[in-house]
């Protein structure tokens, strides 16, 4: 099976994330989703979603208010 190559990837720190979807807005892979998880301030949590081509562009660490996203780049997770 052929999968389309990564080049970076991301960790969202979910006790940080307040659920505002700008990175899920924002990234041009889509590669980032809604969970129906809460974290221990009842927000809904976002997650990454390996496979979607993360590019590591880095915008949804740029536009999270909450500084949760660490990006990485160059690996294939
Ligand atoms: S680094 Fe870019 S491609 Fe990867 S999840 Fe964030 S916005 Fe999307
Ligand atoms: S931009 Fe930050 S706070 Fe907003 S949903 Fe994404 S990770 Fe959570």
């Amino acid at each position: 099976m052929v999968t389309q190559a990564t080049k970076g990837y991301i960790e969202i720190d979910q006790e940080r994330c307040k659920g505002c979807s700008f990175c899920i807005e924002y990234c041009p892979k889509k590669a980032i989703f809604l969970t129906d998880k809460l974290n221990l301030k009842g927000y809904f949590v976002a997650t990454y979603k390996e496979g979607n081509g993360c590019t590591g562009c880095a915008i949804c660490a740029i536009v999270c208010p909450e500084v949760a996203i660490e990006v990485y780049r160059g690996g294939t997770a």
